[in-house]
């Protein structure tokens, strides 16, 4: 009788998931087969949803569709999975189940805004490309009051988007001719800014805000938002109050995997630091849905440059081992990201986040980077849809 083909099974087809199914296809024989699974084969740049919600983007400019990885010899699978059952090893959902011999999951992080009361209906967000839209729609229309964002809990993905999105706020209101009229704040429950890079990157990030009068409040941690009062309310008593409010939802880890034996305490994937293996032989984990620790206790921190390098060295690895080579590759913990000010400049921060101790550096606000920044929006759509 002759044995079935290997599988690699990719849950999710977001940044990691599409990287790590374009990569192992590549590397693996055709007889191998490769299985994107996502309930959503639409999939769009979150990096770029800042400039949706500025207007300067159309959301079709920055989406793609999975299905056209099937010309690449990988099958797609549009479906809801409920269940991974790594004993078993096959994954299922809503009128489809696949059995898997090798598992990547990549299923990013759930966005969860009734986590705090009185946010969700309440709040706009760019943190998923309906929102975006929607903040866009209404920003034309604002005349002038207080703006309100709120980080209301941690830890969330992408932790410049929320400083990034207040200064891109900031440049439209003056470009409007209306900032006069805006009061900018945030409000975060963090010490500083990106509190992973250390202190001297966050303190020019207040520095930055400082100089854009974006009022800036630490150490804030919400409990509810009173939505007759339009108010947020805050742990210590404090209230802010605001005319549109605009919040990153709480996120949490997603139900299919906290419900799983590849859960760790909090509910996110347990891997390894470097294979991103978890407990389960053949099952990998990586980006959003993991969670890292760092030698002094923070996080890695959620974002797609670590979930794009994740998918490498787990697409390499999964590969290696159906080639039957010994070669074995370790994600390093480098990243890096772009800041963008306004102005049509944006910052960059570039770091070794293994490092003991970190070394995060951060490159000054030019059009150059800016540019990058735009180049490597393009260079990601064209390379793996
Ligand atoms: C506004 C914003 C700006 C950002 N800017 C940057 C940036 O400049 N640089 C950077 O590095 N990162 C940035 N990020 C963060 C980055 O987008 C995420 O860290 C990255 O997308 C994580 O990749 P992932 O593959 O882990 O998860 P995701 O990209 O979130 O993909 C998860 C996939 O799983 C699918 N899925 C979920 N549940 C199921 C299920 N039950 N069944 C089937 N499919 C499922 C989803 O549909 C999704 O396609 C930004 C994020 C936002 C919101």
């Amino acid at each position: 009788m002759s044995k079935s083909p290997t599988s690699v099974v990719i849950l999710g087809g977001g940044i990691g998931g599409v990287v790590a199914a374009r990569e192992v296809r590549s590397a693996i024989p055709a007889d191998t087969r490769v299985i994107l699974v996502d309930r959503q084969p639409i999939q769009s740049f979150p990096p770029s949803y800042t400039w949706v919600m500025t207007g300067q983007r159309q959301p079709a400019a920055i989406s793609r569709d999975l299905r056209g990885l099937r010309r690449k010899g990988i099958e797609v699978v549009e479906g809801s999975a409920s269940t991974v059952d790594v004993a078993g090893r096959r994954i299922s959902g809503e009128g489809f189940e696949v059995a898997f011999d090798y598992l990547v999951v990549a299923l990013g992080a759930e966005l969860a805004p009734e986590a705090v009361p009185g946010l969700a209906g309440e709040a706009f967000s760019y943190y998923r490309l309906a929102d975006a839209e929607r903040l866009r729609d209404e920003l034309e229309t604002f005349n002038g009051g207080k703006v309100a964002l709120l980080i209301p809990s941690l830890p969330y993905k992408c932790p410049a988007a929320p400083y990034e999105g207040a200064m891109l706020l900031d440049a439209l209101f003056r470009n409007r001719g209306i900032r006069n009229r805006v009061e900018l704040s945030l409000s975060t429950p963090e010490p500083q800014p990106l509190p992973v890079a250390g202190s001297a990157l966050g303190q020019a990030v207040v520095s930055m805000l400082e100089r854009k009068e974006i009022a800036y409040h630490p150490q804030r941690k919400t409990t509810e938002i009173d939505r007759a009062a339009r108010e947020i309310v805050f742990e210590d008593g404090a209230r802010e109050a605001y005319d549109l409010l605009i919040a990153v939802p709480p996120h949490r880890p997603p139900a299919i995997v906290r419900e799983s034996q590849i859960a760790g305490p909090a509910g996110w994937a347990k891997v390894d630091s470097g294979l991103l293996l978890t407990d389960a032989p053949q099952v990998y984990a990586i980006g959003d849905v993991t969670a890292i620790p760092l030698f002094d206790g923070m996080m890695l921190p959620k974002a797609g440059v670590f979930a794009h390098a994740e998918a490498n060295v787990v697409a390499h690895n999964i590969a290696a081992e159906i080639r039957g080579d010994d070669e074995r590759r370790r994600f390093d913990g480098h990243g890096y990201c772009f800041l963008e000010v306004g102005g049509g400049k944006a910052a960059s921060a570039n770091g070794d986040f293994y490092g003991q101790p970190r070394q995060v550096a951060m490159k000054d606000p030019t059009r150059l980077r800016r540019l990058g920044k735009m180049l490597f929006e393009r260079w990601w759509l064209w390379k793996w849809y």
